[in-house]
């Protein structure tokens, strides 16, 4: 490595490592971190590639933070807690503007849930950001998509539509109150809160990434059942509902992309111990296919949400 990559690493990527399970941080061959006893590494990663999943003209430091929030979102979905990531980078070229924007865009999500930094890589070529996430679970209470059963009530955290209304908005659409919408299609939060508290009480759980129907969809083939939802349970902002309105586009709640919020599902006896900011919005049934309750008629839906290579 050259004394420039050297430098840039130290000046950008390098600070102290905080969490309790990471004992060596940047600067080695290796990171150093410890799984405590009675628990599991839950491990993800996700690639940002320019111009796929990202416009190259977005602020540096919304993409440090959608790129470290949609794995977070991945651990959350795990129930596991998040402790430390790897970056690598390909840059085009080194420009200090961006890497002092993307790097403190990067540093504030990760500090505000004390997740570790540890490593990386930075090599030259189109920019491409890719980003492995790390996390501990109590072995046996991940949170995985295949275990719905008959019977269990869906539930999602948050409102639906709204990062899907925020690309639209990015894109051009004229929305009366589009500040909520983008923010969330830029700076998603990821649902670590939930995560946590639904160990021991999910069935099932995955994070809505590529929109409700395909990704509740992926719970339903992987846990060998069906479903219904009902379209009056469905949680909307008032900006999604407004965009309804305009558009006629109801689906879009359903197969936007970018919402990050938790789909899961419960047994029916579980519910009370749910937090009362997350909405039932349908049952797992043992008919496959997914269909929705809409306006006293039922349709079936195609899981259709955004798809990489069609
Ligand atoms: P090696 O040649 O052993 O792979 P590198 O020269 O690639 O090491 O990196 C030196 C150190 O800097 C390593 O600890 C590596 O994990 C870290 N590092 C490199 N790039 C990044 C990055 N983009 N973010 C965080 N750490 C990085
Ligand atoms: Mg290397």
């Amino acid at each position: 490595m050259s004394a420039a990559e050297f430098d840039l690493i130290a000046r950008f990527f390098d600070w102290p490592v905080k969490h309790r399970l990471n004992r060596l941080g940047v600067g080695d061959d290796c990171a150093l971190c410890r799984v405590p006893k009675g628990y599991e590494l839950a491990v993800t990663t996700d690639t940002m590639v320019a111009g796929v999943h990202f416009f190259e003209n977005v602020k540096p430091a919304f993409l440090a933070h959608k790129l470290l929030a949609v794995n977070l979102s991945d651990l959350a979905s795990m129930g596991a807690e998040p402790f430390a990531v790897t970056l690598a980078l390909t840059l085009p070229h080194i420009d200090e503007g961006w890497l002092t924007d993307f790097s403190a865009g990067f540093r504030q999500l990760a500090e505000r849930y004390t997740v570790d930094l540890i490593g990386g890589d930075t090599t030259s070529g189109p920019l491409t950001l890719t980003l492995q996430a790390m996390g501990v679970v109590p072995e046996g209470l991940a949170l995985r998509r295949d275990g719905a059963k008959p019977g269990d009530l869906i539930y999602v955290t948050g409102s639906l539509g709204d990062g899907g209304l925020g690309l639209k908005i990015y894109q051009g659409y004229q929305s009366a109150c589009p500040e909520m919408a983008l923010q969330h299609f830029h700076c998603p939060e990821p649902q670590l809160q939930h995560g946590l508290a639904l160990r021991g009480i999910a069935s099932a759980c995955i994070d809505v990434s590529d929109g409700l129907a395909q990704d509740l969809g992926h719970i339903l083939s992987k846990s060998d059942v069906g479903a219904s939802l009902d379209w009056a349970q469905i949680p909307l902002s008032a900006a999604v509902r407004e965009y309804i309105e305009q558009t006629g586009d109801w689906q879009l709640p359903l197969t936007g992309g970018d919402d990050y919020q938790l789909c899961f599902t419960v047994p029916p006896e579980k519910q009370p111990l749910l937090s009362a900011d997350c909405t039932w919005i349908g049952v797992v049934e043992s008919q496959p296919g997914l269909r929705l309750n809409k306006h006293g008629k039922s349709q079936t839906i195609q899981a259709t949400g955004y798809e990489h290579f069609s």
